[in-house]
């Protein structure tokens, strides 16, 4: 059951923007067994977030982009700790964002899974990622109770996450809207 996680020290105002957050979560996870069109949960999260996740330090926070939107003819090596490590030779749009990502002092990485991106987060001490989903990763957290009012549980951490949905649900050739992953940085 979603529940609010450190409703005890809330002001009735926060109080209610948890129940509201919750509630969104609720929602969205009703929509999903009901196969209805789903509701923009990305956007209820990111808001949700926003205020804490700007106060994180950004060399604690990382940019995390799905292997799905590199390029077929990506020349990239692979590296066990750290992922695909793009060189921005600008055969896709993530080399891009590795630039403006490592300019503003963020961390950058391309994952290869959702797994791998779990032990990045533990092993580089994130406290916030600026990520890029499925659908069908999105639902799956939400429904495994991953995300709550204190951020996306990952081992002991609760991570504040700005995130983006891929345009299709597909791991090859995938798409973004790359200028609304600029906004979020
Ligand atoms: S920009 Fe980076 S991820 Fe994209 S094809 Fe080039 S090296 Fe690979």
């Amino acid at each position: 059951m979603l529940k609010i996680e450190g409703y005890e020290n809330s002001s009735s105002a926060n109080m209610i923007k948890k129940l509201k957050f919750i509630s969104h979560l609720y929602r969205y996870k009703l929509q999903g067994l009901l196969s209805l069109k789903r509701s923009d949960i990305m956007s209820v999260i990111n808001a949700y977030y926003r205020e804490d996740f700007i106060k994180i330090a950004k060399n604690e926070v990382a940019v995390i982009l799905p292997h799905c939107l590199i390029n077929d003819k990506c020349p990239a090596r692979f590296s066990k700790t750290d992922g695909i490590l793009c060189n921005s030779c600008n055969l896709c749009g993530c080399g891009d964002i590795r630039e403006t990502a490592l300019s503003r002092n963020y961390q950058f990485y391309i994952t290869p899974s959702v797994g791998f991106t779990k032990r990045l987060i533990t092993r580089k001490n994130l406290r916030g990622v600026i990520g890029v989903a499925c659908d069908y990763e999105i639902e799956k957290g939400i429904r495994a109770e991953n995300i709550s009012n204190n951020g996306l549980a990952v081992e002991r951490r609760k991570i504040k996450t700005q995130g983006l949905r891929l345009n299709v649900y597909d791991c090859v050739n995938n798409t973004v809207e790359w200028n609304k992953i600029k906004e979020l940085l």
